[in-house]
């Protein structure tokens, strides 16, 4: 749910005064992702900013592919989207909507605009364009062609859409102002030559509209009531106002907000696709990327990441958000509805010499005692088993609680143990215990009422199931990745994917699924990899138990 802050904005301020003024009747809202790159976690608050509007209002959102790019897009990407936005928990209105739908329309406006004198072809190049568009503090100057007829215009645009020009050697550019303040306005591109084969309409185009013409036409064609976009289309709004104007169609209200930010990260599909082609991360879903994917692999839930974006709040003010607390979001929503289970990551063999050598016994583990619900479990526990290398000091200080010589201590959900015997290999390293148990300390506790300060967990070594577990850390070392002016991969963090080979799960983990949440107790959440197989499995380190955010965030 939405929270009060993130409902009441100075966005739906706008919308209430527009449906007190009669200006708008149903709210209809729009996400209109490009098909160029799969969803990152700033698109998440697009789309739960476009759906919760939607849904406090009654009225609808649609899901719109910006396609007007072939070049960059295909169905990998829609499908993707499709994906990431049903996995958060969003309906949108009937069946998405494609700008490529509208091409038709598109172009019959832009023919109205050129009967109006409006708009006019151009032979210059991208180059010459580019270069004569002026400054913030000089005018642009006036293409050569500016001035031609009516009727050259429309023969020429006719002839850009037969395809009787190469890419680049025309463009359509609407005629507004060489001059105006706002370089937005100077006479921008609205049609370019591209002979690119589309993923929806095929080869039936080479001209296609450009974002600023192309995007106030598919808001007015669904009778978008807000449009509502990022602070950086606020330099375009003019533009939006003027094309609706003079084409003469319904006319939406566009409004922008920060965009979301965070550190340590970089937020930009174009960017993301660089580590995804040069290999640098194991696809747009590697759990380190700030994709939707990306997160749902490293083991978020959407709860989580709504929560997240709750707080984060409706603004006008563009900022950046630390990344710890997304973190911190994950952890509050993993610390409810996690299974507790007991992995060792670096085993350490510890033998019961007083435990009974072929048996088994079964011991009774709460599941999660944030929840009843969720019950219990029975590990088995033996006379050989696992404990993390770092349970265990030879030369423990004072305040070290965990297991030492001649020390007792628990092992979670079984009994004490007391170790009386270290064994090392060669090299001097320790490589077993000998320990023994009280038979009188089952679930932890005696009635004696000894106190035992530590408690560990273990994994019995015949039972146990071996996995790989992937340890992650910042995706890059520096706070802003961008601050790099000369490359962003330069502050790529090497030493964000530490993988850990042979870890040792108690078994009720083979039957894990994806996308469960799990805490290995003592150590942190996880959740089962895709490349899991029945041989062997994978988890992902979803996020460590240490809360930073907190921390920082207490006074
Ligand atoms: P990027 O710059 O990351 O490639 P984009 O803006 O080009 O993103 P689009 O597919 O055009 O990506 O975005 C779809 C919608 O998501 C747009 O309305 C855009 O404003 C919004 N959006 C994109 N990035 C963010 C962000 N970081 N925070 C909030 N909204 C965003
Ligand atoms: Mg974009």
């Amino acid at each position: 749910m939405a929270s009060k802050n993130f409902t009441n904005n100075f966005i739906t301020e706008i919308i209430d005064n527009d449906i007190k003024s009669n200006l708008s009747k149903k709210i209809i809202t729009r996400f209109p992702p490009e098909p160029n790159g799969y969803l990152h976690i700033g698109h998440a608050k697009s789309i739960y900013i476009n759906f919760s509007i939607a849904e406090k209002y009654g009225g609808q959102c649609n899901l719109r592919f910006d396609d007007t790019n072939p070049l960059k897009e295909n169905i990998e990407y829609v499908n993707s989207i499709i994906e990431d936005i049903k996995w958060l928990g969003f309906k949108w209105h009937k069946e998405p909507l494609y700008a490529s739908d509208y091409f038709d329309q598109m172009f019959d406006f832009a023919i109205d605009l050129i009967k109006k004198g409006l708009a006019y072809v151009d032979d210059q190049t991208s180059e010459e364009i580019k270069n004569n568009r002026g400054t913030l503090n000089s005018p642009g100057k006036e293409s050569l062609y500016r001035n031609r007829s009516i009727n050259e215009n429309i023969d020429l645009f006719q002839k850009m859409k037969n395809g009787d020009f190469k890419d680049g050697e025309k463009v359509l550019r609407a005629k507004i102002n060489m001059a105006s303040p706002n370089i937005n306005l100077r006479d921008p591109i609205i049609y370019r030559i591209l002979h690119t084969k589309h993923h929806r309409t095929g080869n039936k185009w080479c001209i296609y509209p450009m974002y600023d013409w192309a995007h106030g036409i598919e808001d007015s064609m669904e009778n978008i009531s807000h449009s509502i976009c990022t602070l950086e289309f606020e330099d375009h709004r003019p533009l939006y106002d003027w094309f609706l104007e003079k084409i003469n169609i319904f006319h939406p209200r566009q409004i922008e907000f920060a965009r979301l930010n965070l550190n340590f990260t970089v937020m930009s599909k174009r960017k993301l696709k660089i580590l995804v082609d040069n290999k640098i991360v194991d696809g747009w879903d590697d759990p380190r990327m700030p994709t939707i994917s990306g997160l749902r692999r490293r083991g978020y839930s959407p709860e989580s990441i709504k929560n997240f974006i709750n707080q984060t709040g409706v603004v006008k003010r563009n900022g950046v958000t630390d990344i710890s607390l997304l973190e911190h979001s994950l952890r509050e929503h993993l610390n409810q509805i996690s299974l507790r289970v007991m992995a060792v990551l670096n085993p350490l063999k510890v033998v019961i010499t007083n435990f009974p050598k072929d048996k088994t016994e079964y011991l009774d583990a709460k599941n999660n005692p944030e929840n009843k619900e969720d019950g219990t479990r029975l590990v088995p526990f033996s006379r050989e088993i696992y404990i993390e290398k770092t349970d265990f000091l030879e030369d423990a200080p004072k305040k070290f609680f965990r297991l030492s010589l001649d020390k007792e201590v628990r092992l979670l959900h079984a009994y004490y143990i007391t170790c009386n015997k270290i064994i090392k290999n060669d090299q001097g390293e320790i490589v077993e215990l000998h320990c023994e148990y009280d038979p009188k300390s089952k679930g932890g506790w005696t009635e004696d009422g000894r106190k035992v300060k530590g408690t560990i967990h273990w994994v019995s070594i015949s039972h146990a199931i071996n996995a790989q577990i992937n340890l992650y850390n910042r995706l890059f070392n520096n706070e802003n990745p961008l601050d790099d002016k000369s490359d962003f991969l330069n502050n790529y963090n090497p030493k964000s994917l530490k993988t850990v080979k042979n870890a040792k799960l108690e078994p009720s983990l083979k039957s894990a699924k994806l996308n469960s949440y799990y805490q290995f107790v003592r150590t942190g959440y996880f959740s089962l990899d895709k490349k899991s197989s029945n041989d062997q499995l994978h988890f992902n380190q979803s996020v460590s138990l240490r809360d930073s955010w907190s921390k920082k965030n207490k006074s």
